[in-house]
């Protein structure tokens, strides 16, 4: 069994980490956009701050990976997912066959259209 997982956040690495508990020989192969293995991100506060460098935040550092034999690729931007062919492509035009996807790609956050949601701090103390 292939399974191919898309992010590297706790969700995408959970799931990892399940799969390999029931599935003991299937290839996992993890992708993410990003040049860092899973790091914390509530930490990011610290390692922004100067308290904490990057290995710091790493939760689990690349031996993680090889420990559990999962594949981890780092820079590697999902472009296109061809359901039928049933294949991921990167942006850099590298093609990844999976049996089973799993989409652990994050949200992304934004500001409801709610009457007064665009008043600043700085205003919002002025409008009591
Ligand atoms: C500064 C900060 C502080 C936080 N503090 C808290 C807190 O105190 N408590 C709390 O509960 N939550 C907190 N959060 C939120 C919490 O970190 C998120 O809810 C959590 O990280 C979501 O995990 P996730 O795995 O779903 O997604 P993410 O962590 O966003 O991971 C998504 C992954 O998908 C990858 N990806 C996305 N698109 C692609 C693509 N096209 N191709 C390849 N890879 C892709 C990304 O590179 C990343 O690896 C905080 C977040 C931040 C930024």
């Amino acid at each position: 069994m292939k399974y191919l997982i898309i992010g590297n956040g706790v969700a995408g690495t959970t799931a990892a980490e399940n799969i390999r508990k029931h599935d003991h020989t299937g290839e996992i192969t993890m992708l993410t956009e990003e040049g860092t293995p899973f790091y914390s991100r509530i930490r990011l506060i610290e390692y922004l701050a100067g308290e904490a460098n990057e290995e710091d935040i790493v939760i689990h550092s690349k031996e993680w990976y090889e420990k559990n034999n999962i594949q981890l690729l780092l820079d590697a931007h999902v472009s296109f997912i061809d359901q039928d062919a049933e294949e991921a492509v990167t942006a850099a035009g590298e093609h990844f066959s999976y049996d089973r996807l799993l989409l652990a790609t994050g949200g992304t956050s934004f500001i409801p259209p709610i009457s007064g949601s665009s008043i600043r701090v700085t205003d919002h103390k002025r409008c009591r």
